[in-house]
Parts: C-alpha cells; structure tokens; sequence
C-alpha cells in the first residue's frame, strides 16, 4: 500500500470513530431533551378555552432546538477558500480534511441531514494559511475555490484582546511577545504601551495568535465572521 493511501486509511478510521462517538452523543442530548420535554404540563381537553394558547407555546419549543443547534456552528469556520455556494457543492467527500497537513479540518453532521461539512475551530487549532493551499487543491468540486492574486488571505474572524488575561498586563511589564512574533501577517499585531492590538483591517482570523499565547486562559479570542 502507497504511503500516503495509508494514511487516508489511518484518517479515516479515525474519522469513523469520531462519527461513532458523535452519535452517541447525540443521542444522549436527544435523551435530555426528551426529558426535559416531558416535564413540560400536557394539553388541557379541547373543551378549554385557554388551549389555544397552549398549543401555540408548545409548537415553539421545536425552534428552540434549532437554535441552540445553530449556536454550536457559530464558534465554527468553514475552510479556507469556501465558496459562496459552499453547502450545495460540497459532497462531504473529506478530503480537504485528509490533505490538510494540521489536522486543522474536521467533519461536522449537517442539521438537517446526515450529510458533514469540514469546518474548524480557529479558537482550538489555527488554520497556517499555507502558501500552497492543500486543502484547496483536494477539492474536487468548486466548494473550494483558489484566492485570486489580488486577494491575500481568508477572511475567517478577527482577534480580540482579553486584556484582563494578557501576561503583560498581569505583571505590568513587557514579558510577552508571542502573538507578535507569530503572526504570519505583516503589521497585525502592534503594541501600545504593554499591550498587543491587533489591525482589524488585516488580521484573518486564522488563530494563531490564540494557539501561541501562553496565557491561560487565553488572552486572545477569534470573533467569527458568520458564514451560515
Ligand atoms: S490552509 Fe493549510 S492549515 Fe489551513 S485548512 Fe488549508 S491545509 Fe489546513
Ligand atoms: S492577529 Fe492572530 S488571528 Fe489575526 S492574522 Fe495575526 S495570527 Fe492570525
Ligand atoms: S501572546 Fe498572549 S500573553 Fe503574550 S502578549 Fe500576546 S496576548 Fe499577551
């Protein structure tokens, strides 16, 4: 077997455990969900004048699981170079996932269908925006399209100082650096006074500033641009 179809093999062993776990767990929410439904006063008989109401309460609480839901993707990004018309060209074929050399990609279950889409989390595991896009390249559809020459960089989020974490403002000196020194975009992070800020106008949201960060918690966070 080739090396790199050993690998494929590897990544998708991996994956079909974690699609095994995920199920689990989604039934287990289901389950608590269910519960707490079932606490919920039943239906007065028909004959009551105030059942109107209650049904009407009763019929929202579907969209409320959908927004909790959605909440979850909020904290999550598509790949680098996604398309406009990304959810209806990605076949959830993976293998921008398996090309990635970060491991940054990871499958995630559609809402509505069974159907994975890769996101990431840029908070958790940065993209390194590489020169040479592999997870670009292994789109074999135009989920993924390459930037033009004009465009520099995606655009996932922008950074966000937590100032009260920063390690600079925790001993009041100039200990730390480390955003600034890793961040892959020229003059994104500058320091006024003690204290890193990061150009809004620049910064991609990649994640890296956070994943270097030595502070614990972090003192960095990425807001998210919405993509769905
Ligand atoms: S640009 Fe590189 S690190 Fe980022 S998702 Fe694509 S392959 Fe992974
Ligand atoms: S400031 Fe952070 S998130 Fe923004 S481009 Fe630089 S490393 Fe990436
Ligand atoms: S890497 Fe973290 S602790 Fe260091 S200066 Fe930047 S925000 Fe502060």
């Amino acid at each position: 077997m080739k090396r790199k179809d050993l690998f494929r093999e590897g990544f998708k062993s991996v994956f079909q455990f974690t699609f095994t776990k995920a199920d689990e767990i989604s039934e287990a929410i289901k389950e608590v969900w269910q519960e707490e439904t079932d606490q919920i006063p039943k239906k007065t008989p028909k004959s009551d004048p105030k059942q109107n109401v209650k049904k009407t309460k009763q019929k929202s609480k579907p969209t409320l699981v959908r927004k909790r839901k959605s909440k979850m993707f909020q904290t999550l990004s598509l790949p680098p170079g996604a398309s406009k018309d990304f959810f209806s060209l990605c076949t959830g074929c993976n293998e921008c996932i398996f090309a990635c050399p970060y491991a940054v990609l990871f499958p995630v279950t559609a809402t509505d269908s069974e159907k994975t889409y890769p996101h990431f989390d840029p908070n958790a595991k940065a993209c390194h925006l590489c020169s040479d896009w592999p997870c670009i390249t292994a789109c074999p559809e135009d989920a993924l399209l390459p930037y033009e020459v004009s465009e520099t960089t995606p655009k996932f989020g922008k950074a966000k100082l937590l100032k009260e974490f920063c390690i600079n403002e925790k001993t009041g000196e100039s200990t730390c650096n480390a955003c600034f020194v890793t961040c892959p975009i020229e003059k994104t992070v500058k320091f006024k006074g003690n204290l890193p800020v990061f150009a809004q106008s620049s910064c991609t949201g990649c994640g890296l500033c956070v994943e270097t960060c030595p502070s614990f918690p972090k003192a960095i966070q990425i807001k998210l641009f919405k993509s769905e």
